[in-house]
């Protein structure tokens, strides 16, 4: 038995910085991890899934130049996209790895399983520590459809081994992870079938959404079929066959499950320590990351928080405060989120409905990409940026940008709603000309 000040069980993207503050605090920290350290977000998600779609956007811009003018015989060449994509993505592990050997971090690499509340095991090795912190995200959730168990799939886990682009290609799941690899995929050259239960793309969001990108879908050749579901999988010589709800039958090289996601609870052995876990599986946290065992906490992914990166880097930083004794929650923060589609969503705070199911007098005003100057000017016509505000108050409550890069222009938003300004000081600055953010004081106008 090893005896520590802490337990991290997962290098997320949570864990692995306290693990670094807590070791760099002179605590003894033991880490567990039963894959690649550094989580999902490095080795699976973003940092991959990025560098992914930087290639198959070039490619995709390249081709829609044509409407500039300019005509490229786009080749792509899918054995340097991946390698690249891999290379960007070790680069990034070994970091994590650096960063944790010079804290002096003790990794354990094994599954982590609850003894008790306090002592958790691994690969043999048992740890007992009076701070132990969960932070060990989720996996694809795999739907329940005939014939799809036992066949091989794609799913983030696998995607970025790919050395050959399938030629053909279903998508499962009209979400961001579904969006972005099918988008992807398909300015790499795959033909792309996109096949979503909900009756828009993408319909965490407003149905205005999924429709700019349903059209920026069909430009790309993908085809999409919404409110449909997979009847029956079946797998024959290399070659998939779906049978849609339809009645349509379907035939692909790949499939790309993107349904869903689970936490990583199963393994857990959760009960033994006293923690509760909801009903799909999630750590149930108070509002300052606390389970139901005492001076156990969770964070990130598996505590059903917004499953983003950047969430569960900042749960990390609200732990350390809470754990130095101080006041803060998980509740207080302004959350954004990017799609990286082309073009892309940027999304921070409410929608108008999600506003008014609160109770707030709320109202929104929507500029189409066509009023913009600089998306004419670059041929960008698809999209519309929409701001919600309080009555009243004049606070703005949040923002869907849809466009190019929209992901770093919500952050004009994220950042006035964070210093507690309103509409009108947005209405008032004076942006630069012709640039997309130019678009923003326009947008805060229409409410004048
Ligand atoms: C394809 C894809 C693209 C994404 N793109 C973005 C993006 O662009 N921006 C963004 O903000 N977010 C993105 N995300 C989400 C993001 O990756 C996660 O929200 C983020 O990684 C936070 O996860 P986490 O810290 O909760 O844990 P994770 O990063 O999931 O890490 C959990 C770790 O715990 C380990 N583990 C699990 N169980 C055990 C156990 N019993 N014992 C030991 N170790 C265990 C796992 O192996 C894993 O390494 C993406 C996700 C996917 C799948």
């Amino acid at each position: 038995m090893l005896s520590a000040d802490a337990i991290v069980i997962g290098s997320g993207q949570g864990g692995v910085p306290l693990a670094v503050d807590l070791a760099r605090a002179g605590k003894r920290v033991v880490l567990f991890e039963r894959g690649r350290l550094g989580g999902s977000c490095v080795n699976y998600g973003c940092t991959p899934s990025k560098a992914f779609l930087a290639a198959a956007h070039a490619a995709g811009r390249a081709r829609l130049a044509a409407a500039l003018g300019i005509h490229a015989d786009v080749r792509v060449d899918f054995q340097a996209v991946m390698d690249r994509v891999r290379g960007i993505r070790d680069r990034f592990t070994a970091g994590v790895v650096s960063r944790l050997e010079s804290a002096g971090v003790q990794v354990v690499h094994g599954e982590a399983a609850f003894k008790d509340a306090h002592s958790v095991v691994a690969a043999g090795v048992v740890v007992e520590a009076p701070l132990v912190v969960i932070n060990t995200g989720t996996n694809p959730l795999l739907p329940e459809i005939a014939g799809l168990a036992g066949v091989p799939l794609l799913t983030n886990l696998n995607l970025f081994e790919l050395t050959a682009l399938p030629r053909r290609l279903v998508v499962l799941g009209g979400g961001y992870i579904g969006l972005e690899f099918g988008q992807g995929m398909a300015r790499l050259g795959s033909e792309v079938h996109i096949v979503h239960r909900g009756a828009w793309l993408l319909n965490s969001e407003e149905s205005e959404v999924g429709d700019v990108l349903a059209e920026a879908f069909f430009r790309d050749g993908i085809a999409v079929h919404l409110d449909t579901q997979v009847r029956e999988v079946q797998y024959i010589d290399g070659v998939y066959h779906l049978m849609l709800s339809s009645g349509e039958v379907l035939e692909a090289e790949g499939v790309i499950v993107a349904t869903g996601r689970r936490p990583n609870t199963e393994m857990l052995n959760a009960p033994a320590a006293g923690i509760a876990l909801d009903d799909e599986g999630y750590v149930q946290i108070d509002a300052q990351f606390r389970t139901s065992a005492p001076g156990v906490y969770a964070i990130g992914d598996v505590a059903k928080q917004p499953a983003f990166t950047h969430v569960s880097w900042e749960d990390y930083r609200r732990l350390i405060d809470i754990l130095d004794g101080g006041s803060r929650t998980r509740d207080d923060r302004v959350l954004g989120y990017a799609v990286y589609t082309e073009p892309q969503v940027g999304r921070v705070g409410l929608t108008l409905a999600e506003a008014e199911a609160l109770g707030l007098r709320a109202r929104a005003v929507t500029l189409p990409m066509g009023h913009i100057a600089r998306a004419i000017e670059w041929g960008h016509d698809l999209g519309f940026y929409r701001l919600v505000v309080e009555e009243g108050s004049e606070r703005i409550l949040g923002a869907t940008l849809v466009g190019y890069e929209a992901g770093e222009l919500v952050h004009v938003l994220l950042a006035h709603m964070q210093a507690g300004s309103t509409w009108r000081v947005l209405e008032q600055s004076v942006h630069i000309h012709p640039t997309y953010a130019e678009s923003l004081p326009s947008l805060a106008r229409l409410l004048v």
